[in-house]
């Protein structure tokens, strides 16, 4: 980013994730792994999106922590501040602001029918607002930055969606104002649970955390599920329904993976090897993070002035945009008297 924001030529990214402490593998799969290689393509925005956390509950005492956690294993995995912008979203209260005026163009209908909507009031009794305007505020987070393309999961691409729409009724309404901004699908697929849920969770525990130790990755791993008929050592696997193997695809060469299948359909190595093997390989890609980490649990003003830089570049964007959105929408009521 030459002036510190947007490098010409560019598209500029954002995304973020909600601090519920260290990453975990999932996290690392799903979407950090690949942030770090987009940093080489594009103008990113790595936000902590703290605002958001508060609709799942979660103490208030907690949450510094969390974020704090979370900022490490930014750095660690490699999300670079000399090459994207790393914040924390509540840092930067234009977001709630333009999430509050986007209200005016969202049908509430629109809201209502989004799925993570619908999963989610199941779990009240009286549904707090939030969980209903959450895809508001995740809308605010992406247009404040004008990004031209968002990395999310096949999960959320509903939302982006309603992030396009809002767009469009916006600058129908106030005047072109907001790009569209793509979704940009990575190619992880699902990570289901090392228990074989369908979502891997720090707060299910079928997960290893990012900063592990190779004996905790050791006993996270030993005690994933794998193909449900191999019971015995010597009866042939189906490596296409386990999700070890599926695991062992993100961290060893395709030679391995292929010698990984092969043994396992011709039952030539159990279940337990197979299993240390990912171990081992997870445990050596994950060496270099546990590393950066305890640098920066070291020297935990390095993280602070980091974030303050990131909110700082994020702001000047952030202030840019609002400025436009409250001259369009009437909102500088001196200037309109004449
Ligand atoms: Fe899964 Fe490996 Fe066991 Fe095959 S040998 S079922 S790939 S854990």
């Amino acid at each position: 980013m030459s002036d510190g924001t947007t490098t010409p030529g560019r598209k500029r990214i954002f995304s973020g994730m909600q601090p519920s402490g260290e990453a975990h593998l999932g996290n690392y799969l799903g979407a950090l792994k690949r942030w770090v290689d987009m940093q080489d393509e594009y103008d990113c925005i790595w936000c902590i999106v703290d605002d958001h956390a508060i609709t799942s509950g979660l103490a208030p005492k907690e949450l510094p922590g969390n974020v704090f956690d979370l900022a490490v294993s930014f750095l660690a995995v490699g999300l670079d501040p000399e090459r994207a912008i790393i914040f924390v979203q509540s840092d930067v209260h234009e977001h709630t602001e333009l999430a509050w005026l986007l209200n005016a163009v969202t049908p509430k209908g629109d809201l209502e029918r989004m799925t993570q909507y619908k999963e989610k009031a199941q779990r009240f009794e009286s549904v707090p607002a939030g969980i209903l305007n959450y895809p508001i505020l995740q809308a605010a987070d992406i247009l404040i930055y004008k990004a031209d393309a968002v990395p999310v999961g096949e999960d959320q691409r509903q939302h982006l969606e309603l992030t396009r729409d809002i767009a469009r009724k916006f600058n129908a309404a106030y005047g072109d104002t907001f790009p569209e901004p793509e979704a940009l699908i990575g190619d992880a697929g699902k990570i289901l649970g090392l228990d074989g849920d369908a979502k891997m969770s720090k707060s299910v525990g079928n997960t290893v955390r990012l900063l592990a130790e190779p004996d905790e990755i050791w006993e996270r791993v030993r005690t994933a599920v794998t193909d449900p008929q191999r019971v015995r050592r010597t009866d042939p696997g189906r490596p296409e329904v386990c999700n070890v193997y599926s695991l062992h695809k993100f961290f060893a060469d395709e030679a391995t993976v292929a010698d990984v299948a092969a043994q396992c359909r011709a039952a030539t190595r159990g279940c337990v090897d197979c299993k240390k093997i990912l171990a081992d390989n997870i445990a050596t890609t994950f060496a270099p993070f546990r590393e950066r980490a305890a640098h920066f649990r070291a020297h935990p003003d390095e993280v602070r002035r980091t974030l303050d830089e990131g909110a700082r570049k994020a702001r000047a964007i952030a202030a840019e945009t609002m400025a436009e959105v409250r001259r369009k929408m009437g909102l500088r009521w001196r200037d309109g008297l004449g």
